[in-house]
């Protein structure tokens, strides 16, 4: 069911990859190196907002062997189900990415923007209330705090993510916005959005 999308996913892969670039060289400029930390970013619950994303890492997730599909779906719905729980309680849900295996990301060149690009200091300009600055994560507080802000520019990535998404969404005809969790992904029903 993949393969309709292939042009997009190849424009995608290449903004990744430019991403990527982004992210290595300024984290080498820093001085910076993420070997996993206690405050690990597969902890935390980021939402993810667009179809090309959700649609490229159901691709990865299909591509994985059946068993371990199976069990990272089974984990998926756990994680869900401890989100929801924390959140009743009134707490900041923390509870490990299904995708995470001992540190390492079982759909590595699938993971979406937010993974790829978390951790360094950034700058982008919203749309309505101009440039936002982000700080790094606590790992990259504790490494290179010393050290003087590098300009990193999300802007030039997030413009066109949204171009993609919006070429993507018009032939599709989907008009649902999306926020998701990576566990919430991965346990959609495709059939209901498309
Ligand atoms: S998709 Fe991969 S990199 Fe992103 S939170 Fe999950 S395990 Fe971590």
């Amino acid at each position: 069911m993949f393969d309709q999308y292939i042009n997009y996913f190849d424009d995608l892969k290449s903004l990744y990859a430019r991403m990527d670039q982004m992210y290595d060289e300024s984290a080498d400029a820093y001085g910076f190196h993420c070997s996993g930390c206690s405050d690990n970013c597969c902890l935390t619950r980021f939402f993810h907002h667009t179809l090309i994303e959700f649609l490229y890492l159901r691709k990865g997730f299909a591509d994985l062997d059946e068993l371990v599909r199976e069990e990272v779906r089974h984990q998926a719905l756990e994680v869900n189900e401890k989100v929801l729980f924390a959140e009743d309680a009134g707490q900041t849900p923390r509870v490990m990415c299904p995708l995470n295996r001992e540190g390492l990301c079982l759909l590595y060149q699938y993971r979406p923007m937010i993974c790829r690009l978390h951790g360094i200091p950034h700058e982008f300009v919203h749309p309505v209330k101009s440039k936002i600055i982000g700080p790094g994560c606590h790992e990259f507080e504790a490494q290179c705090n010393q050290k003087q802000y590098m300009p990193f520019d999300r802007t030039p990535f997030y413009r066109q993510m949204a171009m993609l998404e919006s070429q993507l969404k018009k032939e599709t005809g989907v008009a649902e916005k999306i926020k998701k969790t990576v566990a919430q992904m991965l346990v959609k029903d495709l059939e209901e959005i498309l």
